[in-house]
């Protein structure tokens, strides 16, 4: 930034010096951590997801952290627990929540590269977990060393926690679990979630909150067997065509969910929210490429499109299979049809609300003559948003407008994650801090990461710990 002229005013921040001094070493540690295939999901990696569990442990250990533990009680996958006390004993208590286990890399024969041999090419570093979420957790290491190295402390200037969990590409199945195991340890007065990307490089964000999700399947049931269409077709009723009518009939002509009370309390983004929405840049053609080259837009009306997708909720049909769907022709009355259905969920709504409505309307949606039954996908994950003006997003969002030298505004995620699920057991704000970018390939071939990214993240990482408690304590909303 030196020159620019804008900037001559503010010297560079001494995180910066302290970053960049660090990020050979910063990168071939990240590099040895990425050749680990810690894939979670697949149990023949669970040696490799324990071996990645220790290389953490190990490095920050050697980094000066002087309570690390790895938490391998099962049935979770380990994840890694440390906790660096800050020398005042009322500095503020940050949970830092990442996770190191990654996603499968099938199809591994379009990856440019082996995913677990990394390889920097220019400014990025291609691996798998390189973006999600290793590159990301590791970015916290560093910053954690350049906030002490910037300002001679030998503690933080906050009490730190890190928490990373082994099972998060599986859906964090047992973190609630963990959570409770371990409630006073991972006691705090704020999480800091890193797994989210920014909008873009070139229009930098911090993310604000990440949807909910429930899903389930309905399966409407007619007689006990297929039946020749000729000889009762017409004489009973079709579950196809029930199924069909009562999927039909889940949006109404401009979009909108027909599920009893599904809108009742939605929480709206607040205006300087759907501000920074309306004003990031957005071209449709690279939308829709990115969209499974999809073919044009739609939705609910009334809404833009990155709308639609972080603030608005949705129903989707995932599958839906009737009778015969084999070669050639088969003239039957199906026995049975199924649909499994996605929703998608914003703050104000919860999944067992949801399920509750979907059963309202799948009841009402039902024919004399056939049944219906819902099979839920598990419990949901229930939506977050944090409060824009809490003085930690502030915070966080300053930190990074100084380290990327660039406005940073405010943006939502459409998918879903366990924010959530931390928030409301440890009952403290949640607020996110990434730098990934959403042209990752994060569960793709050719995942990568953005070096200097990471490095900017980190020098914003040291300078908000460094900034964080006087802001908590002042109550100061953002500038
Ligand atoms: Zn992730």
């Amino acid at each position: 930034m030196s020159g620019d002229p804008e900037n001559s005013e503010h010297p560079e921040p001494p995180e910066r010096a302290a970053t960049t001094a660090r990020a050979d070493e910063f990168l071939a540690g990240l590099r040895d951590w990425l050749a680990i295939p810690s894939i979670g999901v697949d149990p023949a990696h669970h040696g490799d997801v324990a071996r990645s569990a220790a290389w953490l442990a190990e490095a920050l250990r050697a980094d000066g952290w002087p309570d690390v533990r790895v938490w391998d009680e099962g049935p979770a996958q380990p994840a890694v627990y440390a906790h660096w006390p800050s020398a005042d004993p009322d500095a503020p208590v940050v949970l830092v929540y990442g996770h190191h286990d990654v996603q499968p890399v099938d199809p591994v024969e379009r990856w440019t590269r082996p995913p677990f041999e990394p390889t920097l090419v220019g400014e990025e570093l291609f691996g798998r977990g390189a973006s999600d979420d290793k590159g990301q957790v590791a970015m916290h290491l560093l910053g954690v060393r350049a906030h002490l190295a910037a300002t001679g402390r030998t503690t933080p200037a906050v009490t730190l926690k890190l928490f990373v969990e082994g099972e998060e590409e599986g859906g964090s199945p047992h973190i609630a679990r963990t959570l409770a195991d371990h409630g006073p340890e991972l006691d705090c007065d704020l999480v800091v979630f890193t797994d989210t990307p920014l909008y873009s490089r070139e229009a930098p964000t911090v993310c604000t909150g990440q949807r909910g999700v429930y899903g389930a399947e309905v399966v409407v049931t007619g007689g006990a067997t297929d039946v020749h269409s000729g000889r009762a077709g017409g004489s009973i009723p079709n579950p196809a065509t029930a199924l069909a009518r009562l999927v039909a009939a889940l949006h109404d002509e401009d979009g909108r969910v027909q599920l009893p009370g599904f809108y009742d309390h939605v929480v709206l983004p607040t205006d300087v929210e759907r501000a920074d929405y309306a004003s990031l840049p957005f071209d449709e053609q690279v939308w829709l490429t990115n969209s499974g080259r999809a073919r044009g837009l739609s939705g609910e009306s009334g809404w833009s499109t990155l709308e639609r997708v972080w603030v608005r909720p949705t129903a989707e049909v995932n599958g839906l299979v009737a009778g015969y769907t084999g070669p050639g022709l088969k003239t039957v009355v199906p026995a049975d049809a199924r649909v499994k259905l996605s929703f998608r969920l914003v703050p104000g709504q919860r999944p067992e609300h949801v399920a509750e409505a979907l059963r309202e309307f799948v009841d009402a949606h039902t024919p004399e003559g056939l049944s219906a039954e819902i099979v839920s996908r598990g419990d949901g994950v229930p939506p977050y948003a944090v409060d824009v003006a809490h003085p930690a997003v502030g915070a966080v969002r300053d930190a990074l407008e100084g380290a990327l030298g660039k406005p940073v505004r405010f943006s939502r995620t459409g998918g879903s994650g366990p924010a959530a699920v931390l928030h409301e057991t440890l009952r403290v704000p949640v607020v996110y801090f990434g730098v990934a970018l959403p042209d990752d390939n994060i569960h793709a071939p050719d995942e990568r990461v953005v070096v200097p990214l990471l490095l900017s993240g980190a020098e914003a990482l040291a300078v908000l710990w460094r900034t964080l408690p006087e802001r908590l304590a002042s109550g100061e909303p953002p500038a």
